[in-house]
């Protein structure tokens, strides 16, 4: 039988196995601890229980809350993606409405976690059912667990978000898929007819500053954002204003524009003998950041009514913001752009427009028309956010 003290260092965390080596446990012979230094080895890792217990339900309750955060961003984006599909021209794709996903997309610290609290296992299960949906129309809920899905089994141990991959670069929209799965252990089958939607991607970023950005192709909350928002259309501000900034290519835009700059300040360096230390390529971002502000806040509010939330709701909320966060506004490119009352009165007007369209029945088509769809064909839109597209 191992001796108290190399039981002690065997099974408990390193913190523990430090004092327990530095206070002599490595030189301590078998059987030869006072009972004072076994009564404190016992203090010691009674603690140590303790606090691995309490660290475990910390990550239970970090892990409720991520996927409270992930399921409101999931219906707001899912709505807003469907009712403004024809706005996001090149970047649709058939969706279900479902988020899949098993123990493998959890950092393995978290898994046992993640097994305890979301019943997360090794077979794909769905994760989140958006409301009016193709999934929940086909009656599928959270915690069913895939074993086929058209007619292919559906192995253990894969990750949802290579699954959820794959679906994209085979689904149809309209077609149905036959979906085999079990559900508090009984199997099920059912159709899934995918729709057609905006392709971009939603992903929750754990972090306690509150922010939001997008690059194009996927929209990135962070769980402060989701958290500073109270209501439904209150988030569906922040979504909507960020798939406004990939709508309009603000990503490949700016990049482009940076670019035009730093040939100036080469041009300035070359020409001049001047060196400009990039400020001129600083400007002309800068410069550029309010129009596409603008733009994203116009095109955003639009988006909203579009989807059903209320454009009145944003304008609120933008309003709130910029009293409680003057210095740090919605994205990366406000932090130098706060929310002032020229832009403030901007959204006023196309909150007008719209309310205006709606009073009247007239289409919410935007008239400011999206700038990277006036002056770019579908092909090169397509070739601007991917150099490897067809
Ligand atoms: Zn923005």
């Amino acid at each position: 039988m191992s001796s108290p003290a190399m039981y002690t260092c065997s099974h408990l965390a390193l913190p523990l196995c430090l004092v327990a080596l530095l206070g002599g446990c490595a030189t301590t012979e078998p059987g030869a601890s006072t009972p004072s230094s076994q009564a404190e080895l016992d203090r010691l890792e009674t603690e140590q229980r303790r606090a691995a217990a309490e660290r475990f339900m910390e990550q239970r309750r970090s892990l409720r809350l991520q996927l409270e955060d992930q399921t409101r961003l999931v219906q707001s984006h899912y709505r807003l993606s469907m009712a403004n599909a024809d706005l996001c021209e090149a970047d649709i794709r058939p969706r279900t409405g479902a988020l899949f996903r098993s123990e493998l997309d959890i950092s393995t610290q978290l898994r046992p976690a993640a097994r305890a609290e979301l019943d997360l296992g090794p077979q794909l299960q769905i994760l989140v059912v958006a409301d009016q949906s193709p999934a929940q129309e086909s009656g599928l809920l959270p915690g069913d667990r895939l074993t086929a899905f058209n007619g292919q089994p559906i192995k253990t141990g894969i990750l949802g978000r290579d699954f959820e991959r794959e679906l994209e670069q085979t689904l149809l929209a309209d077609a149905p898929y036959e979906v085999q799965y079990t559900r508090n252990g009984v199997a099920n089958t059912t159709l899934l007819t995918p729709r057609t939607g905006c392709g971009y991607r939603i992903v929750v970023v754990e972090s306690q500053v509150p922010d939001a950005y997008a690059d194009g192709r996927t929209i990135f909350v962070t769980t402060a954002m989701t958290r500073l928002t109270f209501s439904d259309d209150q988030l569906a501000t922040v979504v909507a204003h960020q798939m406004a900034h990939n709508v309009e290519s603000h990503g490949a835009r700016r990049q482009g524009y940076a670019i035009g700059g730093m040939v100036l300040d080469m041009a300035a360096i070359m020409l001049l003998g001047i060196n400009t230390g990039g400020s001129l390529s600083e400007a002309t971002a800068n410069a550029l950041a309010d129009d596409f502000e603008s733009e994203a806040d116009y095109l955003g509010s639009y988006m909203m009514a579009r989807a059903g939330y209320d454009p009145e709701i944003a304008l609120k909320f933008w309003q709130i913001l910029a009293l409680t966060l003057p210095d740090i506004g919605i994205d990366p490119e406000t932090y130098s752009h706060p929310f002032d009352a020229e832009r403030l009165n901007a959204l006023r007007k196309a909150e007008r427009e719209i309310r205006e369209k709606q009073e009247t029945g007239s289409p919410l088509i935007p008239e400011q028309k999206p700038r990277a769809a006036a002056s770019q064909s579908v092909t090169e839109r397509a070739q601007e956010r991917d150099p490897f597209a067809e």
